[in-house]
């Protein structure tokens, strides 16, 4: 533990910080008290924010939007989302112009479709070069089966993310993860996953930081947000405003950098 650091002399020691959403600015459509007011110090530092979810669910646009009702500043280029890096890896491995089928909402759908994949929505088949999983509500055994036996059929399996569960403002949901995890049983094959921790999520976010000396992650999950960040050599802030509780962080191996209360304790 690294409780004796004081976080904001923490917060000084990077000028770039990969920020996670889902459990640090907000949950659901509940904000964490202070996380605005947080980043808006952080930036007047001269802290490059770069906002990263594995929630494919919205398009950047909406989080965007999302952030600005929430009073946070953000542009297109500020947020990165496992629905526009699942677009990334597909395009580059030759998915253009090819057929998929996705589990998931509009933000890995309509990545996919911009990138020229033409989407199976036909629940009779099983006809597509990859399968796609990303979190959706509507998941159901029906769509399991389909997706398994497409998957048997030859089609490749990819996941936005392999993150177990959700901060819903009630408590904790079912995450991609835990989708994904029935697929890859029924199928008996493994995905190849785009989002924290996994190296295109991390490569994309490393992009976009350029000129910057020392990069922080913040996260409220450590198997995504933080092993993503310690894999790069970043430094790492968990948050205890999402799905891992006091106990659970004085548990970890390794420790993080820093543990705070929630975001509002940075800057
Ligand atoms: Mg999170």
């Amino acid at each position: 533990m690294t409780a004796a650091l004081d976080p904001a002399a923490f917060s000084g020691s990077f000028d770039a910080l990969m920020c996670d959403l889902d459990g640090v600015v907000y949950r659901g459509d509940r904000l964490i008290e202070g996380a605005p007011q947080a980043i808006r110090r952080l930036r007047e530092r001269g802290v490059r924010v770069i906002f990263c979810t594995n929630n494919s669910r919205s398009t950047v646009d909406e989080y965007v939007a999302k952030l600005a009702r929430f009073g946070v500043d953000a542009h297109d280029d500020d947020v990165l989302t496992s629905g526009v890096v699942t677009s990334e890896v597909l395009a580059a491995q030759g998915y253009s112009g090819k057929s998929a089928i996705v589990i998931g909402d509009r933000g890995v759908r309509e990545g996919l479709v911009s990138i020229g994949v033409v989407l199976n929505d036909d629940p009779a088949s099983i006809c597509a070069e990859a399968v796609v999983v990303g979190w959706d509500v509507n998941f159901d055994y029906s769509t399991m089966r389909r997706v398994s036996d497409a998957v048997r059929n030859g089609a490749k399996l990819f996941a936005t993310n392999r993150d177990s569960t959700f901060p819903a403002p009630e408590g904790l949901w079912p995450g991609a993860g835990a989708i994904l995890a029935s697929i890859e049983v029924a199928s008996g094959q493994t995905a190849e996953i785009v989002g924290k921790p996994y190296p295109p999520m991390m490569e994309a976010v490393a992009r976009r930081m350029v000129g910057v000396r020392r990069i922080a992650a913040v996260g409220d999950r450590a198997d995504s947000d933080l092993a993503g960040g310690a894999s790069m050599g970043w430094a790492t802030i968990l948050v205890l405003s999402g799905v891992t509780t006091r106990s659970e962080a004085d548990a970890l191996q390794p420790a993080p950098d820093l543990v705070v209360e929630s975001l509002a304790d940075l800057g």
